[in-house]
């Protein structure tokens, strides 16, 4: 339609969650109508964001600083760590305000299908933590899902030598990558159900 420029733009576009080819031809057609308003500000955004934001070396969250503004934070209680999938469910339990403990951003689920093993997650360092640091608690905030299930059992058995308490949040809520999906009352409740693991 209007030059491998256009085509290549819509093309990574696409590629985005939640895009397909309509939206991306729509949102291209949006930001090349306005290039100041719209495309120059995002294109220096995306580069300042990809040069700056790198994963927190405690907890693996993205932020631009290391440790991350959760780990700095001297408010935080440092005797809980949630563990998670991944950085959206993050964002996702701190919207609710609920939580005031720290994190564990996994990376991902163990999933013998996918091939993925324990060396491929943010495992190793976990458990360092709780060797090393303050935890007295370990809640497992993971999937609904085989795989959920199957990362938080190796973990609980891993955490068990520590002798810190691991915990499950309630059964049944879609949690890994589906929290944003939960409202508030949802996500606390579901913290606050949670069991022995
Ligand atoms: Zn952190």
């Amino acid at each position: 339609m209007g030059g491998p420029e256009i085509d290549h733009l819509i093309g990574l576009l696409a590629k985005l969650p939640g895009m397909g080819p309509r939206s991306a031809r729509r949102a291209a057609l949006k930001m090349l109508q306005q290039p100041e308003l719209r495309m120059l500000p995002l294109a220096s955004a995306l580069a300042a964001a990809a040069a700056a934001v790198k994963p927190c070396a405690d907890c693996g969250n993205l932020d631009s600083q290391d440790p991350c503004v959760v780990c700095a934070d001297p408010r935080r209680d440092r005797s809980i760590i949630c563990v998670i999938e991944g950085v959206g469910d993050l964002w996702a339990l701190e919207r609710t305000g609920v939580y005031h403990g720290l994190y564990h951003v996994l990376g991902g689920t163990l999933s013998a299908l996918s091939g993925i093993r324990p060396e491929d997650l943010n495992l190793a360092s976990l458990l360092t933590r709780v060797e090393e640091g303050e935890a007295h608690e370990v809640i497992l905030a993971l999937g609904a899902t085989v795989d959920g299930a199957t990362t938080a059992h190796f973990l609980a058995d891993q955490l068990r030598p520590t002798g810190v308490a691991v915990t499950r949040v309630g059964q049944g809520v879609p949690i890994g990558g589906a929290l944003d999906v939960l409202d508030d009352g949802t996500l606390a409740a579901a913290l606050r159900g949670r069991r022995s693991a």
